[in-house]
């Protein structure tokens, strides 16, 4: 037999050395070289029988993996090499890209801190990351069975050719595994990756098992070999686009809705996103969660959760997006920066929110998508402010209107609502839903039956610094005594002025004097009704909601100096304002103070005290 040896060209030589030699933590990618050199092997000999040849194959197209002693065969019939071939696709690189790769790599790859090989597809040599020895037996189409060759390497810079005879058209890829890889000899470790990277391939993949009771193997299929993306929208049922999303995502659901696209011209891609019913319970962990949406190259998974592919606010939605356009062998820094992912940012972005327009004309499945991503959703108002418009239409808040924490208004609907006149789209903002819905803050918008927006998640305060108005109607926080405009509080100035100058100027006074430098300042209200006091802040300074949020992530903040704003109306500061005894009046101004602050604030600093003095001034009643 006809023996020959020669040598890898010295790119070759060098990345050998450099895949052997690199601590590479993703050697089971070799796998999914391997798999996609046959896929490409079968649909060339599937274009040769179409175009070059009148005769047809019978065979099934597929690729078979088996596993013996030390031993790992991939084997599929495809087109196959010959002589020729072996010696220039597995003894040469033509790619440019490859030879790029060496040169920009090369040097940083040979120390053990690189992990840049474990991103790129090196092709049939990553085979070397875990074998001693790699065989590949071959016959073409285009060979008889005595032309069949057999390569054979160690990867130490040298391969041998033979002529060894093989009955059937296609290539075997026998690896020698070594020792300390030992896992891919591992049936079910095998099996992942099959499916992790290849589940998607157009190919069956088979495995050889052993048939129960007997010596005899049968071949079964491990892999779905349909993507089922790449058919056309008319041909998949509803149950089907279900039980793919079902074995895409494990524990997440099912789907409200899902968008099937296809993406014409030069970047071409398909993509088919869906929108979870449930959140995966990592979503809130910004460092760790990473988006749902799998990137694939011509069916062949690359990686997921690409930060870069979505914008984080929409980092719920899951799926795949499979493009021709890129190459197998890229490497996560290239794409990170390359131009199409950009564009695919773009288009993928706008997708995403038309599915959401679209699943919002259903108030049932909107609420669920609500609840579970509302509150990161919101987050696009400050991250995405080209789409900020198509973001505030799909906002949703409760309202004074409905009256129900479970029941949310849009933006659009609010507008619809809205009073003669009013020119302004008002909210309250507390810590919860029952606080919103009786704050004091909100007495005389009831009574004058104009809706207000309530606001109780922890992101709320910070979203509104990004949503001003809405189709040019601003938004205003009712929270703010600067945001009561004279349409809404009628007291006339007058009236205030004369009621201030006479009966209650001098408790005004009296107040000031006691609380000093706790309060900015105390005045006259008439926009409360069952309340006596309430304090505010007014638009320029910092809201209660936003000094929770900054503490709550550590930053030192100012306390807060409030407006205290006095209903004269109201029994009890008639009451106080006709005690003489500074001490008893001093008392109850603190009790009003705390009370003030305990409704703006949900929590006060010192409740025992607050307590102690409510207990004290009842019991001064019963004593008497
Ligand atoms: P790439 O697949 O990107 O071209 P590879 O290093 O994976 O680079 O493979 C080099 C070449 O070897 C392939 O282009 C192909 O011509 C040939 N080849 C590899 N595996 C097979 C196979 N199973 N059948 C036929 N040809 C193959
Ligand atoms: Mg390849």
């Amino acid at each position: 037999m006809n023996k020959k040896t020669y040598l890898f060209q010295s790119e070759i030589k060098q990345l050998l050395n450099l895949m052997i030699n690199s601590l590479y933590s993703n050697k089971e990618i070799f796998l999914r070289e391997l798999i996609s050199n046959s896929c490409d092997a079968l649909d060339k000999l599937k274009f040769y029988y179409l175009n070059f040849n009148n005769l047809s194959n019978n065979n099934e197209y597929c690729i078979k993996i088996s596993i013996d002693d030390n031993i790992l065969t991939v084997s599929d019939n495809g087109i196959g090499m010959t002589k020729e071939e072996v010696i220039n696709n597995l003894g040469t690189i033509a790619k440019s890209g490859t030879k790029e790769f060496l040169k920009n790599f090369g040097d940083k790859l040979g120390n053990s801190e690189s992990n840049i090989i474990g991103q790129f597809g090196v092709g049939f040599y990553s085979s070397f990351m875990v074998s001693d020895k790699v065989l590949v037996h071959t016959r073409s189409v285009k060979c008889k069975e005595n032309d069949s060759v057999l390569w054979e390497s160690d990867g130490q810079g040298k391969y041998i050719i033979s002529n060894k005879d093989k009955s059937f058209i296609g290539t075997d890829v026998i690896l020698y595994i070594k020792n300390e890889c030992k896992e891919y000899l591992n049936k079910d470790v095998i099996i992942n990756i099959i499916k992790k990277y290849s589940n998607y391939v157009s190919f069956p993949i088979k495995y050889r098992i052993l048939y129960k009771g007997s010596n005899n193997f049968i071949w079964k299929k491990i892999n779905i070999s349909d993507a089922l993306w790449t058919k056309s929208k008319n041909n998949i049922s509803d149950k089907e686009y279900i039980e793919f999303y079902k074995s895409l995502v494990s524990n997440l659901g099912s789907p409200l809705i899902w968008s099937h696209n296809k993406v014409e011209g030069k970047n071409e891609y398909t993509s088919l996103l869906y929108i979870p019913d449930t959140a995966p319970w990592n979503i809130w962990n910004r460092d760790e969660y990473k988006n749902g949406v799998k990137l694939y190259i011509r069916k062949v998974f690359i990686m997921e959760g690409i930060s870069k592919i979505i914008p984080f606010y929409l980092r719920f939605v899951q799926g795949i997006i499979d493009s021709n356009y890129l190459s197998l062998n890229i490497s996560r820094e290239i794409l990170q920066e390359s131009n199409f992912i950009n564009k695919l940012y773009l288009s993928i972005t706008k997708i995403i929110l038309k599915m959401l327009i679209k699943l919002s004309k259903n108030t049932v499945k909107y609420n669920i998508f609500w609840k579970n991503f509302g509150n990161i959703f919101k987050e696009g108002l400050a991250e995405d402010e080209s789409n900020r418009y198509n973001i505030s239409l799909l906002l949703r808040f409760s309202t004074t209107f409905y009256n129900n924490k479970n029941e949310y208004t849009s933006l659009e609907d609010y507008l619809n609502r809205m009073n003669v006149g009013q020119d302004k789209i008002y909210y309250i903002i507390s810590d919860n839903y029952l606080s919103c819905i009786n704050s004091p803050h909100l007495e005389i918008y009831k009574k004058k039956k104009i809706e207000v927006l309530l606001m109780y998640e922890k992101i709320d305060e910070w979203m509104m610094i990004y949503l001003n108005d809405f189709k040019g109607i601003k938004l205003v926080s009712i929270n703010k005594n600067d945001s009561n405009d004279t349409k809404i509080v009628s007291l006339k100035k007058s009236n205030l002025y004369s009621l201030n100058k006479d009966c209650f100027s001098n408790l005004i006074k009296r107040i000031k004097f006691i609380l000093g430098d706790l309060v900015k300042d105390v005045k006259l209200t008439d926009k409360l009704d069952n309340y006596p006091v309430v304090v505010t802040t007014s638009s320029g300074e910092m809201s209660t909601q936003m000094l929770k949020l900054l503490t709550s992530v550590g930053k030192k903040v100012p306390k807060i100096k409030y407006l205290l704003e006095i209903n004269c109306n109201h029994i009890l500061i008639k009451y106080i304002n006709s005690i003489i005894d500074d001490n008893l009046f001093k008392k109850w101004i603190y009790y009003l103070y705390y009370q003030a602050l305990l409704i703006e604030m949900n929590t006060l600093e010192n409740p025992v005290e607050f307590i102690n003095l409510s207990n004290n001034l009842i019991s001064k009643f019963l004593i008497k």
